[in-house]
């Protein structure tokens, strides 16, 4: 039971202030218009606890676009469809590439090194396109039920501008299928990637809404088990080796939380038997981790001494 809940919430905001300034030293993500348009300075953060408290402080109420956070919740999805066949179709090594890149893949045989890469969200997409008769909807339904709130929605904007620039993704996508790794035909699997990564959705509500991570697959706000044990620890693991793009060992050595980043700023970290942090900033660093929300994560791990190692 965290008690003080009043002191925490004092902690997150004097860690965000001494951080937010460090905007300026990224840049914000150009490679979709949605997303250039979305001011540099906005900066927030939230923790959610497994008692299911939030706290957050300066912007962790507006919704962002979550992007690559998505591929936490689609993993999730497709493990609970697929079982242990989905780990015949997608590994679990880190890649030590870029997240969009395609030279491994010709290498592996149309195998993606892990399910968050973009190669292996495509094949996660895949699975969740071809094991439900309508995956987008069941996708953003799950997100309402693990937050408890129907107000989240997908950006359409951000989704337009996805499918306008998605050529390299396609390429990863067919580049599988010529492999015989993909079913459901390619414009089905891109356009369930794009809206994964279009969903909008603010600090609070995401670390709230991946509290079953850090309480055993269980959402401690309703009860509900969400994935098995293991699965939990299965997901935990593969965001402590490949969350954080190419400084995922960095982070490992330096924070020591599973956590995911993804492109729209937003970087969440999971602390078993503990709670979720997340932290947003748009301006991102050259690997593509936003440059105010590692600081913000890093500093509060540090005062609260969550490292799991
Ligand atoms: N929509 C982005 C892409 O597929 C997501 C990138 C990210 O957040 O890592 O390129």
């Amino acid at each position: 039971m965290i008690k003080d809940l009043s002191d925490l919430k004092l902690k997150i905001a004097k860690i965000l202030d001494a951080n937010k300034a460090s905007y300026e030293l990224g840049k914000v993500a150009d490679y979709i218009p949605a997303l250039a348009e979305v001011p540099s300075n906005l900066a927030g953060v939230a923790v959610a606890t497994i008692d299911g408290d939030v706290v957050s402080a300066g912007n962790g109420g507006i919704p962002f676009s979550i992007q690559s956070i998505s591929k936490v919740f689609g993993l999730v999805l497709a493990m609970n469809r697929l079982g242990d066949e989905l780990w015949t179709r997608v590994h679990m090594e880190p890649s030590g590439q870029p997240f969009n890149s395609i030279i491994q893949l010709e290498w592996e045989k149309g195998i993606p090194r892990n399910p968050v890469i973009n190669a292996g969200a495509l094949l996660v997409s895949d699975v969740l396109a071809s094991h439900y008769s309508a995956s987008k909807l069941s996708f953003v339904n799950f997100l309402r039920q693990l937050a408890g709130d129907e107000s989240i929605h997908i950006d359409s904007s951000v989704y337009e501008s996805e499918m306008q620039h998605g050529s390299r993704n396609a390429a990863l996508a067919y580049l599988m299928k010529s492999f015989g790794n993909i079913e459901s035909p390619i414009p089905d699997v891109l356009s369930h990637y794009f809206t994964q990564c279009s969903v909008a959705m603010s600090c609070e509500q995401l670390a709230k809404s991946l509290l079953f991570l850090a309480n055993k697959g269980i959402n401690p706000t309703n009860n509900q088990t969400v994935c098995s044990r293991k699965d939990t620890h299965r997901v935990n693991a593969i965001l402590s080796t490949s969350g954080m793009y190419d400084q995922s060992g960095e982070f490992a050595f330096s924070v020591g939380l599973p956590a995911k980043s993804g492109v729209g700023g937003g970087i969440v970290a999971i602390v078993p038997n503990y709670g979720v942090i997340c932290a947003w900033s748009p301006p991102l660093n050259s690997f593509g981790n936003s440059v105010v929300a590692m600081k913000v994560v890093a500093n509060i791990a540090e005062e609260l001494g969550l490292s799991i190692y």
